[in-house]
């Protein structure tokens, strides 16, 4: 596998600053590899733009055959993305082989499809003597930034409905993660024309920047961080640009006393924690009712201390290490803040596994208030805090205080209520009596400071097209 920057069709060395990549089971050391320079951004960027004006002519049809050829070649190296996934991130292989190979592949076939099938508007004469329709034209030249957390998934869910609607794309995967990307490169170069989809590899603040606000980019797509998104802004008002955020999230769970216990156990204990808890739609803020409260914490602590990690048999493992130092480091100070107040408990977990890897347990807080940093801010990591509530007004009122709007659940036996809260929620998402659930016919994305443009479904594909008038006079 070559580990360079793919542009304009051609593999070549980062000329940048090198950049170590860390295996988060270890700490050790993956591989060393120089950066794209500015220079290569750039080029990147012409290529793109070059290769635009056919690529957003070739028909439908055609540019479908070629997405479903790239389904079909990761299906065939399923495995070997799916172990270097679980190199890079300390995903349990498992887990990758299982939940991501199959979706990345569905998302290409997924889009291979609708990209043919788009329905328009009305035509007709709405002046008389003129005949007026509407055309959906790529948007053009979009660089597209995407996170650590599912480095292979975000990547496809950014390019492919960008590539499927026409568009040419600069892609950067994250500094920390970009090893799938670049075994990504190789299919990629073999079977789109050059300049059609390109690669560089950077740091954020750097690389990362000067391609943001690079004036030939038409477009800027970011998965990330609200403060990331706030950059991405400032980059598209100069050039008054379209941006698509898909940003953070802290996803509210409401559990009513009619839930099916069991249930709810089960789905906190897959969907709080699943890698790592570092998931932008994670179960992670629970509030549950004052009638089933205590048994909700007993049972989900007693569930919680079961969850398997950090074996040296991988296929064991339920869930990965946190990507890196720092992010340990951050997870650990929402857990010691939240362990100082005096009306919360830590039930379970509450500190870094040790050795070498960045392992945290996966922990329960019991009783914070809606006022708490924990019930705020999104930590990302394997922590859920549980919250117990009065009645139904102030569940919703609860759910809704928060700066996100990404993804929530309500579980319930009561259809009413379920639906009431549902239209409540001012979340992208909300799921009843399930959470975490995502398909390729559906969209994915936020309210608030959790962004918008949608991923995934029809309006994923219409977020990267331009609605257009075209009048001809007879
Ligand atoms: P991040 O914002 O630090 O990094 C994301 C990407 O942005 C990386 O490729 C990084 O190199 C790049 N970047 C950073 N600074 C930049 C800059 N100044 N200019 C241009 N690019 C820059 O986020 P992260 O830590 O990699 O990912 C975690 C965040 O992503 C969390 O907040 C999480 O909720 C969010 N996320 C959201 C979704 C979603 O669908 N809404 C999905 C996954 C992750």
């Amino acid at each position: 596998m070559k580990i360079e920057q793919l542009i304009n069709g051609d593999f070549q060395v980062g000329e940048g600053e090198s950049e170590t990549v860390i295996n988060p089971r270890t700490g050790g050391e993956i591989v060393t590899f120089g950066q794209a320079s500015r220079r290569q951004v750039d080029a990147a960027v012409s290529a793109a733009r070059a290769a635009f004006g056919s690529w957003s002519l070739t028909p439908p049809a055609d540019r479908s055959a070629l997405l479903l050829e790239l389904a079909d070649r990761v299906d065939a190296e399923g495995q070997a993305f799916a172990e270097l996934e679980a190199l890079n991130c300390g995903k349990p292989i498992n887990c990758v082989v299982e939940d991501e190979i199959p979706a990345v592949a569905d998302t290409f076939r997924y889009f291979a499809g609708i990209c043919r099938a788009a329905s328009g508007a009305a035509a007709g004469e709405y002046i008389e003597g003129h005949t007026s329709m509407i055309r959906r034209d790529p948007v053009g030249v979009v660089a597209q930034v995407a996170p650590w957390n599912y480095p292979l998934m975000m990547m496809v869910w950014k390019i492919v409905p960008a590539l499927a609607a026409g568009n040419t794309v600069v892609f950067k995967p994250s500094e920390q993660t970009p090893l799938t990307a670049l075994k990504m490169a190789d299919m990629l170069a073999d079977v789109l024309s050059a300049g059609v989809l390109n690669i560089v590899t950077g740091v954020g603040e750097s690389i990362g920047s000067h391609l943001i606000n690079h004036p030939e980019v038409d477009m800027i797509s970011l998965t990330g961080d609200v403060a990331t998104g706030r950059k991405v802004l400032q980059a598209a008002s100069a050039g008054i640009k379209r941006t698509h955020l898909e940003l953070g999230g802290k996803a509210p769970v409401v559990v009513f006393d009619d839930a099916d216990l069991a249930e709810v156990v089960e789905g906190l204990r897959a969907f709080g924690y699943y890698n790592a808890g570092q998931d932008c739609t994670a179960a992670c803020r629970i509030y549950a009712s004052s009638g089933i409260y205590e048994r909700l914490v007993a049972d989900l602590t007693t569930e919680v201390g079961k969850i398997t990690y950090g074996l040296e048999d991988d296929s064991e493992n339920e869930i990965p290490p946190l990507i890196s130092a720092e992010q340990l480091a951050r997870v650990a100070g929402f857990v010691n803040r939240a362990s100082e107040l005096e009306h919360a408990e830590i039930t379970a977990g509450g500190s870094a596994a040790g050795g070498a890897g960045y392992y945290y347990s996966p922990t329960v807080i019991a009783g914070p208030r809606q006022e708490d940093e924990i019930v705020q801010r999104e930590v990302f990591g394997p922590v859920v805090s549980v919250t117990p509530f009065d009645d139904v007004e102030q569940a919703l009122a609860w759910a809704n205080d928060s700066d996100y709007g990404l993804a929530s659940s309500v579980w319930t036996r009561d259809i009413r209520r379920a639906m009431k809260m549902a239209a409540g929620l001012r979340f992208g998402c909300t799921w009843v009596n399930c959470h975490f659930m995502l398909v390729n016919e559906m969209p994915h994305g936020g309210l608030k400071m959790s962004g918008y443009g949608k991923d995934l479904s029809v309006h994923g594909l219409d977020d990267y097209s331009v609605v257009r008038h075209v009048m001809i006079k007879h």
